[in-house]
């Protein structure tokens, strides 16, 4: 059964109540959920389900259960409580962990932005997070780069989402930057994330993940690290700070 997943149309849900719809090896599926499934190179959240009764289940992983990603299991502790199904529980993911990976994969959207080449992979960690690019020598700089960021940060640019169809983004393929991580697909409909100000767009794709409504959120965040890893390969990191 799909789950309603509530973190697509608002990333900043902390809490939200749920019915527990099936329990299987796999974990708790609920008729909705606030957990992020770990996909598109950015974890999973953790946090917590509260029953009714007080009973507390961490859940320590969530994933996705089907290519299409529409069906979330949530995986509890391995000592945790046992709830039913048809249960009613309270949903709350760890806040601060899942904020700063907004920023994070908000600030990687705008590197993509700085670094115009295909994206071959890329990961949202809790130290720092990379994007690996398709070219062969572009001549980075680091500072440049991390000047670029902060000046496409600074515009406090607006970040939205919007729903198109496949056959839309079947129709503009250009829209996709990132080759390994297509956006899921099969479900008739694609998310887009645009990062605009009124006067100038600076990031369009489409992206399944979590991010802030405004640039200016992300804060400081500098490369650290722009690594060769094959002839046609770099690998950028940034961190905050
Ligand atoms: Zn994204």
């Amino acid at each position: 059964m799909p789950t309603d997943c509530l973190f697509r149309d608002d990333s900043y849900l902390k809490d939200c109540e749920a019915r527990v719809v099936a329990i299987d090896e796999r974990g708790i599926v609920l008729d909705r959920s606030i957990f992020y499934a770990t996909s598109g190179g950015q974890p999973n959240d953790t946090g917590a389900l509260t029953a009714s009764n007080g009973a507390v289940v961490p859940i320590v992983n969530v994933l996705f259960l089907d290519q299409g990603k529409t069906e979330i299991a949530h995986v509890a502790a391995p000592d945790a409580p046992a709830l039913a199904v048809g249960d009613t529980v309270r949903a709350a993911i760890d806040w601060d962990k899942r904020y700063a990976r907004m920023r994070m994969h908000t600030a990687l959207h705008l590197l993509s932005a700085v670094l115009p080449y295909s994206v071959t992979g890329g990961s949202v960690g809790d130290a720092d997070s990379r994007l690996d690019f398709d070219i062969p020598d572009a001549g980075l700089d680091k500072d440049a780069i991390t000047a670029q960021l902060a000046e496409m940060i600074a515009t406090n640019a607006a970040v939205t989402g919007r729903w198109i169809s496949d056959d839309e983004l079947a129709a503009n393929p250009s829209l996709v930057k990132t080759m390994s991580v297509k956006p899921p697909m099969g479900t008739g409909r694609v998310r887009l994330i645009e990062i605009a100000t009124p006067e100038r767009r600076l990031d369009l794709q489409p992206c399944g993940g979590t991010h802030v409504r405004n640039t200016g959120e992300i804060g400081a965040v500098r490369v650290t690290q722009i690594e060769k890893k094959g002839k046609q390969n770099r690998r950028v990191r940034i961190a905050f700070g």
